[in-house]
Formats: structure tokens, sequence, C-alpha cells
């Protein structure tokens, strides 16, 4: 299993997704660069999810708000205070852990939560319960504003977007005219001074996020959290991924954040080294601690008058926060596979094929001649120029036929549409689904709209 996401970081630095970043300096441990193929994969995701959870609904509206807010939104938001994560060191191999990270790999193999670290082996270096005690360290990144740097111009690079949301709350449910219970989302960078980044783009200090925050009456806070939390899940399962790599994992009591109410993560089975699954995203009742914090701290009135029941209440808040590269990453991993394909001699091979969904998919369609030739180039390379005016296409006519449906199979593209010397005659072409691998002869003045019915979204 540990080989699947080897397999993957591999794949994706060969054919383009995703490169170790500064990589000319020696890379920067555990911060990854999007490719060419990568950028496609991610964009199609975030496009998804703004569908589905914005511009498909009547009820939610977005924003993008600054990755620098002003220093006071994180102390009332109490992640100065309390975004904090226990830091740990092996006295034998001086690495450093997440405490929590620890307990909880202890947890999942032992069926118990350990008394204390002094039962723990080091992950790394095998030594048991050489830890010392656990320090509180803060997860937020800062820098500084202006000439000096000073205390006084310390800033926050946002750990969440949520908190861009918060602040602009009144603003927007007053311009876009919405009531409770009604969303506002937004998508973007956040950056976490993260201990242990790892596992490729699972973990890393600077990282996208997609979140919605639902503000909804004080009472109704906890159907409205199941109603999102199944949403969430019919994305996910929408989009292709498998219910059986999927579960829900819900937090302890007295686990939860310092603005929680109740979490339940989506977990995916990643399977990294020791740990089988995941966090893929959080559904959170965050109560009206946000809005009610900024109330208070800044002085402004973030209550809304409910007319209807001429009451005054501040909204409790469900918030469906995700991940982009984690979402990218299992839905690469989920869709990996290996079969058989035939090769020019009718023999079966092996053969890699990534079976995304064609929304997700980077390249929709490949346009192939058959051999690179006068006559056929010319003609695939109009058809490829044509095309590209609906989505993203590759044209590729270098080396055999077998080995150019490879290479696309490999990166999950949906369509390759073959010019063949029947073309010539008939103004027909074959195209290949990727899947089944079936062909089929579609005449050129109709390929626009056979190709259109299968690629929606
Ligand atoms: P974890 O327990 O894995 O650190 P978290 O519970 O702190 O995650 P949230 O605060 O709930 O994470 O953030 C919402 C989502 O943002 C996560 O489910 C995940 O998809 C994504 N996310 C959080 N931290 C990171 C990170 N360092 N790198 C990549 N994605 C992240």
């Amino acid at each position: 299993a540990a080989d699947k996401i080897d397999t993957i970081v591999s794949l994706s630095k060969r054919r383009g997704f995703v490169y170790p970043c500064s990589e000319i300096y020696g890379g920067q441990r555990a911060a990854w660069d999007y490719g060419p193929l990568g950028v496609e994969l991610k964009e199609n995701l975030k496009r998804q999810w703004w569908r589905y959870m914005v511009t498909s609904r009547e009820d939610v509206v977005g924003i993008d708000s600054s990755v620098i807010l002003a220093s006071e939104v994180w102390v009332a938001s109490g992640h100065v205070a309390t975004f904090t994560d226990p830091l740990t060191e092996c006295t034998a191999c001086h690495k450093r852990f997440r405490a929590d990270h620890l307990e909880e790999a202890f947890e999942a193999k032992h069926n118990r939560a350990p008394e204390s670290l002094a039962e723990v082996n080091c992950p790394n270096c095998g030594n048991k319960g050489q830890f010392t005690e656990p320090k509180q360290f803060s997860g937020l990144l800062s820098t500084h504003l202006g000439p000096t740097q000073d205390s006084g111009s310390v800033a926050y690079l946002r750990p969440e977007t949520a908190q861009g949301i918060f602040t602009n709350f009144a603003q927007v449910q007053q311009t876009s005219r919405r009531k409770p219970p009604f969303g506002i989302a937004q998508m973007g960078k956040s950056f976490r001074n993260e201990i242990t980044p790892g596992n490729f783009i699972f973990r890393t200090r600077e990282f996208e996020q997609m979140e919605m925050e639902f503000f909804v009456k004080p009472g109704e806070d906890e159907k409205w959290q199941e109603y999102w939390m199944e949403q969430r899940w019919n994305w996910y399962t929408g989009l292709g991924l498998r219910e059986e790599n999927m579960r829900w994992f819900e937090h302890p009591q007295e686990k939860l954040s310092h603005y929680s109410k109740r979490t339940a993560d989506i977990e995916y089975r990643f399977q990294f080294g020791g740990s089988e699954w995941g966090e893929l995203e959080g559904v959170a009742n965050r109560t009206d601690y946000d809005l009610s914090s900024h109330a208070k701290a800044s002085g402004k009135d973030l209550s809304y008058f409910d007319q209807e029941g001429g009451e005054r209440w501040t909204p409790y808040v469900i918030e469906p926060a995700a991940g982009v590269g984690r979402a990218m990453l299992a839905f690469m991993l989920d869709a990996y596979a290996e079969d058989e394909a035939p090769n020019a001699k009718g023999k079966m091979e092996k053969r890699v094929v990534m079976r995304l969904d064609p929304r997700l998919s980077p390249v929709k369609v490949a346009v192939l001649p058959l051999s690179r030739n006068p006559d056929l180039s010319p003609k695939a390379k109009g058809l490829a120029t044509a095309l590209r005016q609906h989505w993203n296409i590759e044209f590729d006519d270098a080396g055999a036929i077998g080995k150019r449906y490879r290479r696309q199979d490999e990166i999950g593209t949906p369509f390759c549409v073959t010019v063949d010397f029947d073309t010539l005659e008939d103004n027909a072409v074959t195209v290949r689904e990727r899947d089944t691998m079936k062909q089929e002869r579609v005449s050129l003045d109709q390929i626009e709209g056979y190709l259109a019915s299968r690629l929606i979204g």
C-alpha cells in the first residue's frame, strides 16, 4: 500500500502533475509545485467544488478575502492563544513530532490510548519512551508589514480562510440580500507552521482550502450539520471516490477545537506508512463562537434581526472545510489502476490507467494522427485547434500509436481521437474510450457534439 503513494509521487513528477519545490537547489522539504497537468486537475476540482457549493445553489454566495487580515482578527478568533500543537522531541534521534499524532498512531495500532508517551516507540529510530515533555508550539506563520520589524508590525498569514468570511459576514449578508439559512464560501491559500509536514501533498505548510460557512438560526444547527455532512459525502462519491475507501470520524468531545460543538471528518484510506486513514475534510459546528467573538472585540453588531420571528440572534455556523491538495491526492490514489491492454501484436500487456471522472481529467481529448505524415498531421492539427475552443486538448504525433494511448491512459484522458488514412476518404475519425478501450467511428462533422455529450460539466 505504501507503494501506491510512491507510485503516485513518481508518476506525478514524471508526467508533470506535481514537482518538488525548488528542486534545482536540492528541494525544500515538504513543499511542492503543481505542473501543467497538476494545475488543470486542481483547477477542475476547485471548479467542481464551486459549482456544487455556490453557483448551483440559491443559498450560498462566494467571496475572496485577503490572506493577511488585521492582526486583531486572530486574537479575537482565539488563534493567537490556542492555535497550537504539542511538540515533542525524541531524545535518542532528535527528531520532532506532534505528540497528538504519536498518540493517535499508538491508538490505531493498539486500540487504546497510551497512558503517556513513555509507552510509545519513536517512529524514526524505534527507541521507546524517549520523548521530551510536549510543549505548545504556535501553528501561525507570521511576517512583518512595513519597514520596521517589531511586535507592532507583526502580521499573520491566515491558517484558515474562514475568518475572512466572518469579518465580512454583515456586509455580504446585506449586499447579497440573503437571510439565514445561507452560506458564504471561499477558496484560497492558507498557511500553517506544521511541525511535521509530509506525506506528499497531504500536509504542507502552504496549502489551498475550500471552505463554506453556513449561517443558521440557533437550534437549527444540528439539523444543518447532518445536511452538510451528507452533501459533502455525496460530492466526493459523485465525482467517483469509492465509498469503500471513505469513512466518518467523529471527534471525541474532549478533543474538539476551541470553537466547536461537534466535528465530523470524512476520512480517506490514504494508507501512508503507519496509518491507514487520514482526514480529507472536516464538517464542524462552530456555533456562534466566531461572530460573537468578533462582535465583542470589534464593537460591531454581528447579530441578525429575524423579522419573521421579531427577534435578534447571532447565527450558528456549520462549516465544511476541505483541502484542495488532499482531495487531489485522494482522487489520484482512487483513480489509479493497472489492467491489461493489447499491444501492437495483439498480445496483452500491463497498462496503467487513471480512471478519473472526465470532469476532473486534466486533458479531455488527445488528438493523434496515426503516423507522422504530410497529409494526416495537418488534418489532425486542424481538428485539435477546433476542439481547443471547448476543452484542454493534447496533440501528439510522436511514436507508435499504442504507446501514445498508454501515455493518455496514464494521465486519465477520457478520449483519444485518431486521424488515419481512411479519414482522408470518409471524413471520420476513430474515438477510443479510456476505460473500456472501445473504439467507435465518428464523422468529423459530428465529433464536437459526440464529445460534448460525454464531457458534461
Ligand atoms: P489535521 O488534523 O490533519 O492537521 P486539521 O483538523 O487541523 O487537519 P482543519 O483545520 O479541519 O484541519 O482544516 C480543514 C481542511 O484543510 C483539512 O481537512 C485538510 O483537508 C486541509 N488542511 C489542513 N491542514 C493542512 C495542511 N497542513 N496541508 C494540507 N491540507 C491541510
